[in-house]
């Protein structure tokens, strides 16, 4: 043996093998999503939306919207709450169902986003893409949506080893296509059943699928983009997250995002009860069932530290 010391492990990997596969996801979950909701609009010449699409739209965009908030985000990127193995899978699939990317790779690179935030290595942030007001929006349409296309990947052996020793979650990651496709097929199968026509599945797949996706999917990117830009920051953060309270139920807590930079360790994004969050409510509910429990949320001290200014939303 020579005792020679191992390479440092690489926190970012690069290669064209792993820039076809964003750029398929790209096309597939980002792009696919917007012609389907073009299509939906054309298709209503031959299907009326009805209070069908309204439900399927409705409650899928719910369900998934929590499973990235509430399972994606809150319990297994943060690990702000510990929850029952049934919950976690359940949130796990939920989540996939959106179509934002596999659950391993989603928490990877969102964890290097707060590692990094608004700095070098940053996978999405809006204000590393040059001054005045043509680097804003070039820095803009980049965390919003155009990063996606081609990104050095995170190394998911350090940024997820937690979830890599989970065997049930990791089942759940590597069936993601089949879980997306899970989430087009309910919606068809219901739009069909409840019609008893063709029109109706394929109506049911454009609303409750592809629109569903285009809705939640640009919500998200939404705080990846506007929230590092425009908004109201009370507390101190080394990096430019911003609340905007406005959004605060149509995000389902997640524009609190300020309050989440500051305290990312914490299960509620609002801090305050009068603060909307969807997310934490589910939370909050879950632990009333003895399903979520350890919910670290920040003490008073230790938000007074860190406030620089009064939330005025
Ligand atoms: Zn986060
Ligand atoms: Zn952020």
């Amino acid at each position: 043996m020579t005792g020679t010391v191992p390479p440092p492990r690489r926190k970012v990997i690069s290669s064209p093998y792993l820039h076809r596969l964003q750029r398929r996801h790209f096309l597939l979950f980002d792009v696919l999503p917007i012609a389907g909701t073009a299509a939906a609009f054309a298709f209503l010449a031959v299907h009326p939306f009805g209070i069908t699409e309204l439900v399927l739209l409705l409650s899928l965009w719910l369900l998934t919207g929590l499973g990235v908030t509430v399972g994606y985000h809150r319990l297994f990127t943060h690990r702000t709450f510990k929850a029952a193995k049934p919950v976690a899978v359940v949130l796990a699939v939920l989540g996939s169902m959106a179509g934002q990317g596999g659950l391993v790779s989603w928490v990877a690179l969102h964890r290097r986003h707060h590692e990094c935030s608004d700095r070098e290595g940053d996978p999405h942030s809006p204000n590393l893409s040059g001054g005045g007001w043509r680097g804003r929006l070039r820095g803009l349409a980049h965390s919003h949506f155009l990063w996606m296309r081609r990104h050095e990947y995170p190394n998911i052996v350090h940024y997820a080893p937690d979830l890599l020793r989970d065997r049930a979650l990791v089942r759940v990651a590597r069936y993601y296509y089949h879980w997306v496709v899970l989430g087009l097929a309910i919606p068809a199968l219901a739009g069909g059943l409840v019609s008893l026509s063709w029109t109706g599945a394929v109506s049911g797949l454009l609303w409750g699928g592809l629109v569903r996706i285009f809705l939640l999917e640009h919500i998200v990117w939404a705080i990846n983009s506007f929230l590092h830009m425009f908004g109201t920051k009370p507390y101190a953060s080394r990096e430019n997250s911003r609340n905007g309270g406005v959004f605060a139920l149509v995000t389902l807590g997640e524009s609190w995002h300020n309050n989440h930079h500051a305290f990312p360790e914490s299960p509620s994004f609002g801090l305050d009860w009068y603060r909307l969050d969807p997310g934490f409510w589910v939370i909050r509910a879950l632990a009333a069932c003895g399903l979520a429990w350890d919910l670290k949320l920040p003490s008073d001290e230790r938000r007074a530290a860190k406030r620089v200014c009064p939330d005025p939303a």
